[in-house]
């Protein structure tokens, strides 16, 4: 396989063609923005980290029957995925209150949900990422209906997989976000990443933040919290 032209950047990847029409080649960055790009820098070896991470648990769901973009890796921080085109809808779970739902229902960060909340969200950046519901989805014609469902009840299996699996590795899984495209032959694919940019994770015993809250919030020790989630994958830490 071999990396083509630049299709896209964007704040944390760069997404390349390759020599073949359904591949992409993403490139993980140390770069990092939140607050809708207002606060930018860098996490030095975030890229390799969330390359890693990302591949374990694409690796893992797909071994429990939901299938994604991720088809293998192509260097520390380099992967192979399928082609797809991005549905700009952003999928958020949560099973605890923190981030933007805690201020938005005035809960205590931490205070557990007594079942799954799921969120959508528009992706686009004028607009700061509005949160949207199936209405809006439907008059903006982000997606049907029935792809809708689709990533309701993927979404739902994801997080049931993922917190069982992180639970045996002691950290808390808070929420996360997720990414669906379609493929050229029109099949709804899992894609995106799925690492401490995009999850907030916790030390189940501590309650320490091992995720990019820690970036946001100014709270240190930003690589090692990645290492760290990373050590408990099981994956090998290159420092
Ligand atoms: N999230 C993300 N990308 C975004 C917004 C949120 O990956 O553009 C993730 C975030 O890391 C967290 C979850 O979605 O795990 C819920 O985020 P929240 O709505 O609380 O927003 P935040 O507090 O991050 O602004």
């Amino acid at each position: 396989m071999e990396k083509k032209e630049l299709v896209y950047e964007g704040k944390a990847k760069k997404i390349f063609y390759t020599d073949h029409e359904n591949y992409y080649w993403v490139e993980y960055k140390d770069d990092a923005t939140a607050f809708n790009g207002e606060k930018r820098g860098t996490i030095v070896g975030k890229g390799e980290l969330n390359n890693r991470i990302s591949s374990i648990f694409f690796t893992l769901l797909a071994e429990q029957g939901i299938e994604n973009h991720f088809v293998k890796l192509l260097s520390p921080t380099e992967q192979l995925v399928r082609k797809v085109r991005i549905i700009p809808i952003e999928v958020v779970i949560r099973n605890l209150a923190a981030g933007s739902l805690a201020k938005r229902l005035g809960l205590e960060e931490g205070t557990p949900l007594r079942h799954p909340v799921i969120e959508f969200y528009y992706k686009d950046d004028e607009l700061g990422d509005p949160m949207i519901n199936s209405s809006h989805i439907s008059v903006l014609q982000l997606a049907t209906q029935e792809q809708l469902e689709e990533m309701k009840t993927i979404s739902l299996r994801v997080n049931q997989i993922l917190t069982r699996y992180l639970e045996k590795r002691e950290v808390l899984l808070v929420d996360f976000k997720l990414e669906y495209g379609i493929t050229p032959d029109a099949k709804l694919l899992l894609a995106d990443e799925i690492s401490p940019d995009t999850c907030r994770f916790w030390d189940a015993n501590s309650k320490e933040k091992l995720d990019k809250d820690r970036f946001r919030r100014d709270l240190g020790n930003v690589e090692e919290a990645y290492q760290e989630i990373l050590k408990r994958l099981g994956g090998e830490v290159h420092v």
